[in-house]
């Protein structure tokens, strides 16, 4: 026999232990334990105290050579140093795309489901990126910014996985959502990287929507959408709207894809008010569970469950946390025994494939394990020019006062003072007075006329802050560019 596909297990805190155990009980009576050996790690609560990454070491190798994670909530301390474990795990595994399904259940009752509407679509989104980089400071006394960073990379390996997984469940279209009306640099490298990727899938119809349109629209209409792929934050907001429209979290499957490591888990906290008490409802986790074994290849167990899951809602059964209040609800044990003493049958509400006719064993093969960071790149070839420098400074002079002083900074330098904006309005040469102001300004300066770009670099844009620093506190300098040509920074509101 083959060897089995080891899968690091983390239970996860508070009602983690109940509904996992519940889950692989529905696993184990489906068969799947032949073909995998689930490897406990230790995450969680219970190891901050000892390392504030929320795991052992032993963990993380064990992930790193399985590849796979199927875990259950995790709390994250309130304060002190420790991050969400949820965040880091993806974030060092790079595990770039968030997918979850959204779909109506039978038994989970909504405003669609009593409309009569159906709602089945995905959410991808960016797992990264975006302000989860997590990169803030404090500029200025009244002052802090959260640095939102997107890579052309990072936005084609998410576009592709939307793509790719459209093409694989036969979907047939792909929105973007965005704000890249607003922010043109970021979201529009998002949405342009998105068209770029949608190219190569002609079969695929492809479009974008402004992300506040979106959510209208999904609460309209949530039949209109199959598959929207977005930036992290907005990603994260409109997938918690999308499992409203479905019932809740708990009803929301999540899996987060990545070339060598991938995670499987409940997007629902671990709550603590009914820890313990055997009431949890584990149909988040085990539809996760249902997406990890059609990642891995194991599709007739994933049908088998899918469809035992389907019959048992069908037939009324339900935890105390959704269904008709008036009918008796079980508890987590009892809800997995139903799954699993209704795997063969075929539920009515939804046209099922066959199990028998689909693939039970792992099909899935890993790529080599990486030996050092990969490097990604889009644009390597692109060809750069300086043309001048965002100097940010901390002042409490108005708009008038600090041009005269930073005019004057510059003189005889190959640099002249070109605009200055307060929070991102343009407040100097020309604004209004009814703009008002925080300590916190952005003067740019561009290249003199006639000043050629050959010989300025970051160098000399940083000789340029020295320059000021001695005239004004500088927070910050941001050299400006081209890339083959085009301007690689944005204009002032009002410029
Ligand atoms: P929560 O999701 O744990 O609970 C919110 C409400 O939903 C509670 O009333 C809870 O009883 C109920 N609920 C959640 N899951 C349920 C289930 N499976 N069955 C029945 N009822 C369920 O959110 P919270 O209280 O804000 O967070 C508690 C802890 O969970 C925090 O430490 C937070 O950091 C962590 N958290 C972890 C994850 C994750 O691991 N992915 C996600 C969100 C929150």
């Amino acid at each position: 026999m083959a060897e089995k596909t080891r899968i690091a297990l983390a239970p996860g805190d508070g009602i983690g232990p109940e509904i996992m155990d519940a889950a692989l009980s529905i696993f184990r009576a489906a068969g799947v334990e032949e073909h995998v050996e689930f490897v406990s790690v230790e995450m969680g609560e219970s190891v901050f105290d000892r390392d504030t990454r929320g795991m052992t070491d032993e963990s993380i190798r064990t992930i790193e050579e399985t590849g796979i994670v199927y875990k259950g909530p995790m709390g994250t301390p309130k304060g002190g140093g420790g991050k969400s474990i949820n965040v880091s795990l993806r974030k060092m595994y790079g595990a770039f795309a968030n997918i979850r399904h959204f779909q109506s259940l039978p038994g989970v009752e909504t405003v669609y489901s009593r409309a009569g509407v159906p709602v089945d679509f995905y959410v991808i989104r960016e797992n990264i990126e975006d302000t989860y980089g997590g990169i803030e400071h404090r500029l200025t006394r009244d002052v802090v910014e959260c640095k939102r960073l997107i890579s052309a990379p990072g936005c084609d390996q998410v576009h592709r996985a939307a793509f790719e997984l459209a093409d694989r469940l036969g979907i047939e279209s792909v929105y973007c959502g965005h704000k890249a009306n607003i922010m043109k640099m970021t979201d529009g490298l998002f949405l342009e990287r998105f068209r770029s990727v949608a190219s190569e899938y002609p079969g695929i119809e492809h479009g974008d929507v402004i992300i506040d349109a979106l959510c209208m629209n999904l609460v309209l209409r949530p039949q209109n959408y199959k598959m929207v792929v977005l930036p992290n934050l907005q990603g994260d907001i409109v997938s918690d709207l999308a499992a409203g429209l479905v019932g809740g979290l708990g009803f929301a499957p999540s899996a987060n894809i990545g070339k060598h490591v991938s995670i499987f888990e409940a997007v629902h906290g671990t709550a603590p008010d009914i820890a313990g008490k055997g009431v949890a409802n584990p149909t988040s986790l085990l539809l996760s569970g249902i997406m990890m074994l059609r990642h891995i290849g194991m599709l007739r167990q994933a049908a088998l469950i899918e469809n035992a899951l389907l019959v048992t809602l069908e037939s009324g059964v339900r935890t105390g946390d959704f269904g008709d209040p008036s009918t008796e609800s079980v508890g987590t044990r009892g809800f997995a025994d139903a799954i699993a003493s209704n795997l063969g049958k075929k539920p009515e509400s939804r046209a099922v494939v066959e199990p028998d006719s689909l693939p039970s064993a792992p099909t899935l093969v890993r790529p080599q394990p990486p030996r050092t960071n990969t490097m990604l790149s889009v644009f390597a070839e692109a060809r750069v020019e300086h043309v001048g420098a965002d100097i940010y400074v901390e002042s409490d002079l108005g708009p008038a006062g600090l041009a005269e002083r930073l005019v004057a900074a510059v003189e005889g330098t190959p640099f002249r003072l070109s605009m200055m904006s307060n929070r991102g309005t343009q407040v100097w040469p020309t604004g209004s007075t009814f703009t008002e102001c925080v300590d916190h300004y952005r003067a740019r300066f561009l290249l003199r006329d006639g000043q050629a770009s050959a010989g300025i670099g970051c160098a000399e844009c940083l000789a340029l802050a020295g320059r000021i620093a001695e005239a004004v506190e500088v927070v910050e300098c941001q050299p400006l560019k081209t890339y083959d040509g085009e301007r690689g920074y944005s204009l002032a509101q009002g410029q």
